[in-house]
């Protein structure tokens, strides 16, 4: 399939209902199809249409059908063989087919790898645009334009992006920043199957074969406590004690991007506009200064501890408890305090 013609001309009435693009890898569903449900059915409500979940597949039904424990109207199931494994032709050949045909008015896509490199391609093949990376999104109910918020210039300032001459409105959502959608006990909603034209040669790379990685996972995105490490602990010999700390708390390594760009620590746990977002209950971070590109991605926590020598840092405007001081004193006392179960006495 090819890039569409834009088309200036289009009936916006036409087009209707919010879609969330799921995402299934190896059958099951990715988390940030149920947080894209609950921004979805949060616009939709507010323009009184329906939400459709739409997830590619083969032979995933039973995964597919949990989703109407999340509220949406309908599911979509696109359903072929050859989508069975993700390929990028495959997946955006299928759901540019069903979005053309069906015209919704909003399409919302995870902003993950698959979705990052699927999104855009949609977008092309229906021609229309794609606001990336979105951090919060909300809806003008008189006209329904979606007003999709993402940082802009570095991460400097928020801008706020419209689309007001195609359809459908598209935007990527970086995993972990929407509310989950509530699961309810009873499923409801209908389950609709599509079948997209698709033959193997509209795929043009092959799966030859998977390496699981054996790096450590990491899940910030679920984790209700990080302990963060940045440039203050001016060693990769500074993540053991952060590691230490995270142990002892039962808590997740994060980094700001200086610790991951000096190579103290892998990429995965880079948090922040280009790492992870994350929203634990706790998040303590220990000698980051707290730029923007930083806040961005932990900003939403509910509690933040700072622990940074400089008094003037500016991630104590951000902090609901902060401690002045060096980390290489402050962390191992409150280790020793928690193991000892003390209080706290830098
Ligand atoms: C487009 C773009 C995207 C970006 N994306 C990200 C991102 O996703 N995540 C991210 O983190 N950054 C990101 N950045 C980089 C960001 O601007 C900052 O450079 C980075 O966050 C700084 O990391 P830091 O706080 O660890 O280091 P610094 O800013 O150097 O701060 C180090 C802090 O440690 C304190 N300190 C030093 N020694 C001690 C000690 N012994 N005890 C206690 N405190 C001490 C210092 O007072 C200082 O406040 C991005 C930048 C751009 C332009």
């Amino acid at each position: 399939m090819k890039r569409a013609k834009v088309n200036q001309n289009i009936n916006l009435a036409d087009y209707h209902d919010v879609w969330v693009i799921g995402e299934q890898r190896e059958g099951k569903i990715h988390p940030v199809t149920v947080e894209l449900i609950g921004e979805g059915k949060k616009l939709a409500e507010k323009i009184g249409k329906k939400v459709v979940a739409v997830v590619a597949g083969s032979e995933i039904e039973e995964e597919v059908k949990k989703l109407l424990h999340y509220g949406v109207d309908k599911i979509i199931y696109i359903q072929h063989p050859l989508l069975k494994d993700f390929s990028t032709d495959g997946y955006a050949i299928a759901t540019s087919q069903l979005i053309l045909e069906k015209k919704p008015e909003i399409v919302l896509v995870g902003a993950t790898s698959i979705g990052r490199d699927v999104g855009p391609k949609i977008a092309a093949q229906v021609g229309t645009g794609l606001v990336a990376d979105c951090t919060s999104l909300d809806i003008d109910p008189e006209d329904g334009k979606i007003l999709q918020t993402r940082p802009a210039f570095g991460g400097n300032l928020m801008a706020t992006i419209i689309c007001p001459k195609n359809r459908p409105q598209m935007s990527t959502v970086r995993p972990g920043v929407m509310q989950k959608a509530t699961y309810a006990e009873n499923p409801k909603g209908e389950i609709e199957i599509f079948v997209p034209k698709l033959e193997e040669k509209d795929i043009r790379v092959k799966l030859i074969g998977k390496i699981v990685t054996d790096k450590k996972s990491v899940n910030l995105i679920d984790a209700k406590i990080i302990v963060s490490g940045g440039r203050g602990l001016k060693g990769a010999e500074g993540f053991e004690m952060i590691q230490k700390l995270a142990d002892t708390l039962g808590a997740e390594v994060g980094a700001s991007r200086a610790a991951v760009d000096s190579g103290w620590i892998d990429s995965i746990h880079q948090v922040g506009q280009t790492g992870t977002t994350v929203r634990p209950d706790v998040y303590i971070a220990c000698g980051i200064s707290g730029a923007i590109q930083h806040l961005a991605g932990m900003g939403e926590s509910k509690y933040i501890v700072a622990i940074n020598k400089d008094p003037n840092a500016p991630i104590f405007k951000v902090c609901n408890y902060g401690i002045v001081g060096d980390l290489y004193k402050v962390i191992p006392a409150m280790i020793e305090a928690i193991d000892k179960k003390t209080e706290f006495d830098f």
